[in-house]
């Protein structure tokens, strides 16, 4: 208790009612008698706590604005200033936990000051909601974790991991999720996963989603923010109802975006959400850009990387399968030059066939080559017109039957008639040399290679599947990479560029259609090309 002297009223004119002052202070004034009723409360504390002056007169301050958890601690310590006792708490910013009229609780910061009345002591307590500093303060420090984790972590599945572990841990969500499409696009891959000590997980903790499934692939899909208010009433998804079961009420999920493109999703879920939705959307926002530019960062150091392999696999090509025809071309020439009177007709023939398979092998590379600077360059124009692929399909079948006879293969082709696509003809027998010939080329002599395709209402689907050496499962994830031999062939010598599926591919994507490697078969390989019915847009000329 202040002695009178150290105060001090300057112009007795001027303040007449030191009452009607507390009255309209901006701070929630509310004053307490030594049994906590309250008997004096400003239209500061009715904004902050909600409840008029005329309602709480007389009544428990702890009953109107203390957590029933922290009843009995206000009533002891009341207790024992009221009867005199060391008052440690007086004059000191306190932070403590308020419950407004509507329910919900908040933060406060408060300072309490007692004075000497007639009547006994009184308790004088001056608060404000803290509410929005403390949410200001707590966004600054996720902020500056994930600023930390993104500059600190090795790698981009580090990275991931901090930033969920700093948006869980500093914003107390229950579970919190990075999810990112994978390098095709047709996958979304949870790259990390944060959840909250104790936090069951079960049917919930899946680590791949099909696009637009689920909040990471509905945000992805939309490349929007997606709120579930009720995860329990969202029956649309298998995994809202997953979540319910594990106690997560609300889930909120932002794209993760760099340079235009949808990378993924951040999705946090919770028992509830104690910011406003603007606010949280825009924090989150905020992290997931950050997360995106990181990402798009590390993509560009990795393509600097790639492309230094690819100069030295470019090498590599150059040394191996350029210099062979050519050394055989030298080889043969000088030899007719040197011996053409000793060589019989029918040898000389053999050597300027010699020469003319190596030519031939040079001009595949060259047009290979050409295509791939074409195709990456985006100056691969499709010529679309309808196209029979049956008869495609048939004719690459023939093309490679001779040397398929000569290794004893077995060629089976099991297409409906008349299969009509709208495509550019001369690129899909493209598609199917390539595969039929590297399926000829990789499998053994005796083998079976074999070619089915089925149609639907939408699109086609269009497998080359072989007995042969198949492709191990390292090599599987590199297969449509420039220049990319899996070890199974180059350990077997079998002459190859590494081009041929990467321009597959593209010419099979420039169509909006998908080409695959079958994972679920136990021998040999199977390509799998699904092609849309449908038109692809416009790209004529
Ligand atoms: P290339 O056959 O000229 O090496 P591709 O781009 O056509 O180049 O194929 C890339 C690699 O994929 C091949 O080197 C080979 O390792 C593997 N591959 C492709 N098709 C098959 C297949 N049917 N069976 C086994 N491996 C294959």
């Amino acid at each position: 208790m202040q002695p009178a002297a150290e105060s001090a009223r300057c112009d007795n004119r001027m303040i007449t009612d030191a009452q009607q002052v507390l009255a309209v202070a901006p701070l929630a004034y509310v004053a307490i008698d030594a049994a906590g009723d309250v008997v004096a409360w400003n239209r500061g504390a009715r904004d902050v706590f909600g409840h008029r002056g005329d309602e709480v007169c007389g009544r428990d301050l702890a009953d109107l604005i203390i957590p029933p958890r922290f009843r009995p601690a206000h009533r002891a310590a009341l207790a024992r200033l009221a009867a005199g006792g060391p008052g440690t708490v007086l004059g000191k910013r306190l932070n403590l936990f308020a419950v407004h009229a509507d329910g919900h609780e908040f933060p406060i910061e408060m300072v309490l000051a007692a004075t000497s009345e007639p009547g006994g002591p009184l308790f004088h307590a001056f608060a404000q909601d803290v509410t929005i500093a403390q949410r200001v303060s707590r966004f600054a420090a996720v902020e500056a974790a994930v600023a930390r984790g993104l500059i600190e972590a090795g790698s981009s599945h580090a990275a991931a991991a901090r930033v969920a572990e700093a948006v869980g841990a500093n914003m107390g969500w229950k579970v919190t999720e990075l999810w990112l499409a994978d390098d095709d696009r047709r996958l979304l891959c949870c790259t990390a996963r944060h959840a909250a000590t104790g936090q069951r997980l079960g049917a919930f903790a899946v680590d791949e989603l099909e696009l637009g499934v689920g909040l990471p692939g509905r945000v992805h899909q939309r490349a929007g923010a997606v709120w579930i208010p009720d995860l329990a009433a969202d029956k649309v998804s298998f995994r809202s109802r997953a979540a319910a079961t594990i106690g997560l009420h609300v889930a909120v999920g932002v794209p993760v975006s760099a340079a235009g493109h949808a990378l993924g999703a951040l999705c946090v879920y919770g028992d509830h959400i104690e910011d406003p939705e603007d606010t949280l959307t825009a924090l989150l926002a905020g992290i997931a850009a950050q997360v995106g530019q990181y990402l798009e960062r590390r993509r560009s150091e990795e393509l600097a990387v790639e492309l230094a392999r690819t100069r030295n696999e470019f090498l590599a090509l150059v040394t191996h399968e350029i210099r062979n025809p050519l050394a055989v071309i030298t080889a043969a020439t000088s030899l007719l030059d040197e011996d053409l009177e000793t060589f019989t007709v029918t040898e000389q023939r053999e050597q300027l066939r010699t020469i003319a398979r190596s030519a031939q092998r040079l001009s595949v590379i060259a047009e290979d080559l050409l295509d791939l600077a074409r195709l990456e360059s985006g100056n691969l124009a499709l010529q679309l017109a309808d196209t029979n692929l049956t008869a495609i399909i048939h004719e690459a079948v023939q093309a490679v039957r001779p040397t398929a006879e000569d290794k004893r293969q077995t060629v089976r082709v099991d297409v409906p008639e008349n299969i009509e696509v709208y495509a550019d003809p001369y690129r899909i027998r493209q598609v199917a040399d390539n595969l039929l010939s590297n399926a000829v080329k990789y499998t053994p002599g005796g083998g079976t290679i074999t070619v089915t395709a089925a149609v639907t209402p939408t699109d086609i689907t269009w497998t080359v599947a072989d007995d042969g050496i198949g492709i191990p499962a390292a090599d599987r994830p590199h297969l449509f990479r420039r220049f990319y031999r899996a070890s199974s062939a180059v350990e077997r010598r079998i002459p190859g560029t590494g081009l041929g599926l990467v321009i597959t591919r593209t010419i099979v994507e420039r169509h909006r259609g998908t080409i695959t490697l079958d994972d679920t078969i136990t021998r040999g390989t199977a390509f799998v090309v699904r092609l849309p019915i449908a038109a692809p847009p416009a790209e004529n000329g």
